[in-house]
């Protein structure tokens, strides 16, 4: 089961869908920036499933860019997912009648369909 669908409670109460995939990019943007930053000597590189120089390249640039370019896609959700959000907090599984704090369109926006459904 991804990480983004399974069901997730604050003190004993359900979390909204907004509120639930927040907390999944916050997780991320934080084990992330707390990671140790990855150099060759630290945790190794995997084997190399071909044998080209180039290929071998570009592993290790993913490697040593990854830490800061998934900190930074997660910074990005979580931004988007804090800019469109629902208005009002008080009943968070209601959603007749809200509208998106940010492009004020019937919520759940598009932009926050689309990052539900890009995450889910
Ligand atoms: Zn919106």
């Amino acid at each position: 089961m991804p990480p983004f669908t399974r069901p997730a409670t604050r003190r004993g109460r359900r979390l909204s869908d907004h509120a639930r995939l927040l907390q999944c990019v916050q997780q991320i943007l934080e084990r992330s920036t707390q990671a140790v930053p990855w150099e060759p000597e630290t945790v190794g590189l995997p084997d190399a499933r071909s044998g080209g120089a180039l290929a071998r390249i570009n592993d290790v640039a993913f490697y040593a860019n990854a830490r800061n370019e998934v900190a930074t896609l997660a910074g990005v959700c979580v931004d988007l997912l804090l800019l469109h959000s629902p208005d009002g907090s008080e009943q968070p599984d209601q959603t007749a009648g809200r509208r998106c704090r940010s492009c004020r369109l019937a919520w759940p926006c598009p932009t926050f369909g689309e990052i539900s459904r890009l995450l889910g």
